[in-house]
Parts: C-alpha cells; structure tokens; sequence
C-alpha cells in the first residue's frame, strides 16, 4: 500500500514529491508519456525564480527529480490506465497492475490542442508538428518558410526558436493583436525574419498527396478572403488541454476539463489532491505549478496525518 502518489512529473508533480519525500512519504511518482511534462519541450526558461540567467526546460526538470528522489520520492515510467476513487485505498491500475494508496495527489498537466483541420492528423509528423523545441532542427524544416499557428507566448516562442532554422517564419493568428505577453510580443514584432499574419485562420494543410507538408490553407476573418501560403512547416502553439480523462466523473471539472479544486488543493474526493496546469486555466507557469504541487504536498500530509490519528 502506498501512502502517496503523484500522477505526473512537471514541475507540480516533482514538487508535490519534493515536499511528500521530505515527510518521509516515500511518495511513487507516475511519469505519464511525457516525463518531465510540457517544460521539457521549451528551450530557455527565463522567468523561473533563481535562474538570472535562464535554465534549459529540460534541465531544469532533470534537476527537480533529482532533488525529488534525494528525498526518497520513486520516479516510475508508467502510464495510469483508470482509477477507481470510489473508496479508500484509492486503486489505480497503472500498466496492467493495480496500486493502492491512501492518498493521490493528480498533476497530469496538459496536452497540445489540435486545431481539427480535416489534414492536420494525417500529416502530423511529416511536417505538421506541436513543438519546435523537438522537431524545429529537423533537416525537412531547414531553410525553408514554416507557419506557426496562434498569438500566444507559446506561438511566439515556437516563431522565435524557428527562427534559427527556417527562411521565414509566418505567425498566424486569428485576431489582428498578440495575446502573449509584452516580452514577448515585443521580441517577435521586431524580428526581421517572423513575418505575422493577422485575422486569419488555417483551414487546411496540404498536400497529403505527397505524403508531406507543401502549404496551408488560409482564410482572412474579416474579408472571408482565401489563399495558399507555401510553407515547409506547420507548428500549432494554440493552447493546451488538461490530461484529466481518466478521472472524469469521480473527480469535479469544469466543461473543458480542468478539475475545479473543492477547496484548495483539495478535490470533491477526500484524500484527493490537484496541482498545477490540469488544475490551471489561467496563470500556467512553471512557478505556479510548482507552488500549487507544494500545496498538495502539505494538504496531503495532513491528510494522512489526521487519517492515522
Ligand atoms: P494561450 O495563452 O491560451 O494562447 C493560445 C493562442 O492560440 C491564443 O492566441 C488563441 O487565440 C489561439 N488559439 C486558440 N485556439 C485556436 C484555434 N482553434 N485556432 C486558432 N488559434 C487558436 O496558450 P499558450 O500560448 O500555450 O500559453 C499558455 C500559458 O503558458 C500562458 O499563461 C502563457 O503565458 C504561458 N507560457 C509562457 C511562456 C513564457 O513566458 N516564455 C511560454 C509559453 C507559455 P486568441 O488570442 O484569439 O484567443
């Protein structure tokens, strides 16, 4: 029987088993797909506290488990199946094998939105990615114009790393101003080789024909105008959903997904905990993720403090 564990390795998880390895929880970690979570595909993290002069995503997450598993937290590469929180210990079947633990602490993070152009799947891989920190230094992507979809930090910072790589970069946004922040903005507006679409939108990647990305579709909002744009590249940075499905129904969300804490970083399910971005739809930062698994951490300590009294 386990007395803690944490669904996820981002910087919520690794923190939440920060914390519980420090109680002497011995807590069990679950990696999900991706370990080390989304800030593992981000090149320089800038705006993490103590790093004057920026940390690699990647690094920083290696260093984080390393601190973890100091303490005694087990970083397991394993994927959770289902989850039955019905009743205490709560049994979690995790690559075909069942774990109990007194106490589960959910910080599963979120994955990339697809944009649902009828081509985008079929030629994910072959031109159409969710991360240029990943795929951008790829040989197909070299010197040529490549399109980066949405107006966010994530969309400027995919437009800015591409710029190492591709001829032009085409920032594609739906509406005619950035969302991201100032910085951010500021360093992509100024760039002499991202060159920003406004009021548009891709309605398709072509050409599956050829098995690869030639171009995308595009349509102006305000003109109902259409063309093609020619492009080696599609990268979509359009937001991200929560990796909450396996929860849903025992555990409260809201209509996108995102699980609605009960009070803190409690949930609707005693001795049930959540941290960071599944949790998050509106700061999403490293930082507050981080802080949000710290919290967790505690909730859950006194949770089974009280529990063995
Ligand atoms: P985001 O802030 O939610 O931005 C998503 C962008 O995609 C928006 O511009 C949105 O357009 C657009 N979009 C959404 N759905 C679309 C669709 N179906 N078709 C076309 N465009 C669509 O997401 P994010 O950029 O991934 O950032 C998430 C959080 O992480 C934010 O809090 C951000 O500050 C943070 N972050 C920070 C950094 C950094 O500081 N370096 C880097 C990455 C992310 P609208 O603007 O019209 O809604």
């Amino acid at each position: 029987m386990e007395k803690v564990v944490i669904i996820g390795s981002g910087c919520a998880g690794l923190t939440a088993a920060l914390y519980t390895a420090r109680a002497n929880l011995k807590p069990l970690v679950l990696t999900g797909r991706q370990p080390g979570g989304l800030l593992t595909t981000t090149s320089t993290v800038e705006n993490f506290p103590g790093f004057p002069d920026g940390i690699d995503g990647f690094e920083l997450m290696t260093r984080m488990q390393k601190q973890a598993e100091k303490f005694g937290a087990r970083v397991n590469f394993a994927t959770l199946e289902a989850a039955d929180l019905s009743r205490s210990p709560f049994k979690l079947t995790v690559d075909g094998e069942v774990v109990e633990t007194e106490t589960l602490i959910i910080a599963s993070g979120a994955g990339h939105r697809h944009v649902g152009l009828p081509n985008e799947h079929k030629l994910e891989n072959k031109g159409v990615t969710y991360c240029a920190t990943c795929d951008g230094a790829l040989p197909m992507f070299r010197n040529q114009p490549l399109v980066v979809v949405g107006g966010g930090d994530s969309a400027c910072e995919e437009a800015l790393y591409l710029t190492r790589f591709g001829s032009i970069i085409y920032l594609i946004h739906r509406r005619d101003s950035l969302r991201a922040s100032k910085i951010m903005a500021d360093r992509v507006l100024s760039h002499p080789k991202i060159k920003p679409v406004w009021n548009t939108v891709v309605t398709d990647v072509l050409d599956v024909t050829q098995d690869r990305v030639t171009g995308v579709r595009l349509q102006n909002v305000v003109d109902r105008s259409e063309s093609v744009l020619e492009c080696g590249g599609v990268f979509v940075a359009i937001g991200h959903i929560p990796n909450t499905q396996v929860f849903q129904g025992q555990i409260t969300t809201d209509e996108a997904g995102y699980i609605v804490p009960a009070r803190g970083a409690a949930t609707n399910v005693p001795g049930v905990f959540v941290a960071g971005d599944c949790a998050d739809r509106v700061y999403r930062q490293a930082i507050t993720a981080a802080g949000m698994g710290c919290a967790a951490a505690i909730e859950a300590e006194r949770f089974l403090t009280t529990l063995n009294q």
